[in-house]
């Protein structure tokens, strides 16, 4: 491999990466994430699954129809009804393309499929067909393709790309591969299919093992061309192959690899930090390139060195992956343009009606606390896309407590013109109290199953950030909520997955239910 190469990042978040439990994720949000995407550089955007919901097809049609720059790609089983729907959610797009999945590995066949190896090439050559149709972007996966016997998955490939198939994508659906038998596996696909070329062969890892990021690597040194990823690496299980690792790995080795990808590097700290926001799932302290701790040196001979020659210890640069070296801090003085400026470099694509209550929201923070860094500044921009016309929103509260009494809250909680109160006297704390009473206005009763409270930034006046989460209807929901007032933060961070478990109930199909679509 002495040639250098481009290698197409194929980002899954808003598919593969929504399947995690908890992770998902209201039409506003997806399309903050998709425009962060783009900007981000990816290649592909895998958009959603469109058949499996009204959501995830209205989605997929939005971001088809508003996003430019990147192909926007929606998933399909392999059926005409799937090809179909998918397409119609698709047409929009400047670069659309159909992903198509079809499981060939012999447990699979006998055991979901029931299905043989001559029914399952017909299929194949089928979807593909009926797909070709519509767009000539078409990407085939034969689903458990890691556990496929190599004769036969050389077989459909070779079928699949006849039929028009332009990326063929090798997928380790559970997590099994390790790198040089993954590795194997492409360069079987490459040595012995003879129309491989005409076909970019992607590799899809899932983390199981803890090998996504390493597998898809040896993918890529035996020939594959497209990496599909996640940021933080959320999804399924364990998560898939994480996009910044893969996307540095490949820049920081690029004496190794001769292959680097179109990824605007300095965009992935934004990135992650909007994507766990958006899902409340957040990034563990010791996470590479992105964890808070990424480019911390805290023994006293790596500082020494760092303090010399940075390079002594550092094999990448943090403002290379967007990691700021300080909070740019911002007071009650600060105007319009300089908070425009910030939320933009944070990642975030607000409307002029949008920038100006974010404005107004600042204001009023900046009278309660004299810093307000980042994280303060994120906290107010995705309050923007929380708060829809029809979902509840806390108007006002009062509690009266002390040790040794039940509490007494009364709650305003307003919804689009609509507004209901309560007066209870319940619960063993504030805390307690005020998630009741949300949960008798709105009834909704969820089991609580996490909550924690943290500090966005420094200070004793900071704003505490509350993360819960609830379960539903055999469902997990998360939600977040942020004030100077924790217990504020708390009943904005339960409502939050109140209104999530409402607009669930409205028709979404779960992954997580076993008459929802299979994915890869
Ligand atoms: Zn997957």
């Amino acid at each position: 491999m002495s040639d250098s190469r481009t290698i197409k990042i194929f980002d899954t978040t808003l598919r593969d990466g929504e399947q995690s439990p908890g992770a998902s994720m209201n039409l506003a949000e997806k399309l903050e994430l998709a425009q962060a995407l783009c900007d981000l550089k990816v290649d592909i955007i895998e958009a959603g699954f469109p058949i499996a919901s009204p959501g995830d097809f209205e989605a997929v049609r939005e971001i088809a129809s508003t996003i430019r720059g990147a192909t926007i790609c929606g998933l399909a089983r392999c059926n005409d009804a799937d090809i179909d729907r998918a397409w119609e959610a698709l047409k929009h797009a400047s670069t659309p393309r159909i992903h198509i999945f079809l499981a060939t590995s012999a447990i699979h066949r006998e055991f979901k499929l029931k299905m043989d190896k001559q029914e399952i090439i017909r299929r194949a050559v089928g979807g593909v067909q009926r797909a070709a149709k519509y767009c000539d972007d078409i990407e085939f996966s034969p689903e458990d393709a890691a556990r496929t016997e190599s004769d036969f998955l050389c077989e459909v490939v070779e079928a699949a790309i006849a039929a028009g198939a332009t990326t063929v994508n090798i997928p380790d659906t559970v997590g099994y591969a390790t790198p040089a038998h993954f590795g194997g596996v492409i360069r079987n696909l490459k040595n012995r299919v003879p129309n491989i070329d005409r076909a970019v062969i992607s590799v899809h890892c899932h983390n199981d093992l803890g090998l996504a990021v390493a597998n898809s690597l040896a993918g890529i040194e035996n020939g594959a061309g497209q990496v599909e990823c996640t940021i933080n690496g959320i999804g399924e299980r364990a998560g898939n192959c994480s996009l910044e690792e893969i996307v540095m790995a490949l820049r920081t080795r690029y004496d190794y690899y001769q292959a680097d990808t179109r990824i605007e590097s300095r965009r992935l700290v934004p990135t992650s930090r909007l994507v766990s926001n958006i899902t409340g799932l957040q990034v563990q302290r010791n996470k590479a390139i992105v964890g808070k701790n990424a480019f911390a040196h805290e023994a006293g001979i790596h500082q020494d060195g760092m303090l010399k020659e940075p390079r002594t210890y550092e094999i990448m640069r943090p403002e290379d992956v967007g990691l700021a070296k300080t909070d740019l801090v911002m007071g009650k003085h600060s105007g319009r343009a300089a908070l425009a400026d910030r939320a933009k470099a944070l990642g975030y694509h607000l409307t002029g009606e949008q920038l100006q209550s974010v404005f107004e929201q600042f204001k009023i923070l900046a009278d309660k606390k004299k810093e307000i860094y980042d994280g303060d500044i994120a906290a107010l921009c995705e309050q923007q896309y929380l708060n829809g016309a029809d979902q509840w929103n806390i108007e006002s509260y009062h509690i009266q407590c002390g040790s040794g009494e039940k509490p007494t809250v009364t709650l305003v909680l307003e919804r689009g013109q609509t507004r209901s109160t309560e007066t209870m006297t319940c619960g063993d704390g504030p805390v307690d109290a005020i998630f009741l009473a949300i949960e008798k206005i709105t009834g909704i009763t969820v089991v609580c199953r996490d909550f924690r409270v943290q500090a966005i930034t420094v200070g004793k006046d900071a704003q505490a950030e509350v993360n819960v989460e609830v379960v539903h209807d055999d469902h997990v929901y998360r939600g977040r909520g942020v004030s100077t007032d924790s217990v504020e933060a708390s009943a904005r961070a339960f409502l939050n997955a109140i209104n999530r478990v409402e607009v669930s109930a409205g028709g979404r199909l779960h992954p997580q239910h076993s008459d929802a679509p299979p994915a890869l």
